[in-house]
């Protein structure tokens, strides 16, 4: 399977991924349809689906155009499918999707929103996670509680180590900055922290990461580990209530 990353709007990413024996070709998350159609006429791929992982704007927002210009398949979640433009295919945890010859697997990661879905392809090692996990992050709560984000993460967090994070956002350096705060210890993250600087300052992408790689830096993903719970005054305390309070002080960092 091949898979292109599409910068667009401020800070997004869409993603191109085509099965090359049968040319199934998704856009997963098309916030635009222009920038999209430009990249297929490149590359001279056609589309055949989208797939959305949730219904925010900057996720579903080219999908009637792109539709209307291609005649393509709408997949998204079964929890919110009345508020997915054009949705022809509704899916929840752990049904599978095949595009083409590539089979994903879906996982209902409630949390910032009420029905986001995330897509594994195991024979890839991609997962396209949305606004749930982001490189050093994870999504705002905007319809769901600290406890169903903490349960969806740890659905992502027992994937293989070799799992590469495809999400939807470049939020990485400001999210290692916060990182910092919370995890000052972890030389990992102090060193991915460093990567990331570097990376930024020749404008490179820092998306896709590891999913090793977030288990060991991500403090959202870490807050059952007693050293975040310690640097939040939480020692001892469950899991829950640390990830509320480490997504709590990101609201406001
Ligand atoms: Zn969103």
């Amino acid at each position: 399977m091949l898979i292109e990353q599409i910068p667009v709007l401020r800070d997004n990413y869409v993603y191109l991924a085509r099965d090359a024996m049968t040319l199934a070709t998704a856009a997963i998350d098309p916030s635009v349809h222009e920038p999209v159609l430009e990249r297929l006429a490149e590359l001279g791929w056609r589309l055949t689906h989208i797939l959305n992982t949730h219904h925010h704007g900057d996720h579903v927002g080219g999908n009637l155009a792109l539709k209307e210009a291609t005649g393509c398949t709408i997949v998204g979640p079964l929890a919110d499918r009345d508020r997915i433009p054009g949705i022809d295919i509704a899916l929840g945890d752990g049904e599978n999707f095949f595009l083409g010859g590539q089979r994903a697997t879906v996982f209902d990661i409630p949390g910032h929103t009420r029905g986001h879905i995330a897509y594994w392809f195991p024979d890839r090692a991609a997962l396209f996670c949305g606004d749930t996990l982001f490189a050093l992050g994870c999504g705002r709560l905007f319809e769901g509680t600290p406890r169903q984000m903490w349960e969806s993460l740890l659905k992502l967090r027992g994937l293989p180590d070799d799992t590469a994070v495809y999400c939807g956002h470049e939020y990485t350096q400001a999210n290692a900055r916060f990182a910092l705060t919370i995890d000052p210890d972890n030389p990992s993250l102090r060193q991915r922290a460093r990567a990331v600087d570097a990376a930024r300052a020749r404008n490179l992408s820092t998306v896709p990461s590891l999913l090793a790689d977030e288990r060991a830096t991500n403090p959202f993903l870490r807050a059952d580990h007693p050293g975040v719970a310690r640097a939040v005054g939480l020692e001892g305390v469950d899991a829950v209530t640390v990830f509320t309070e480490i997504r709590r002080r990101k609201d406001v960092f």
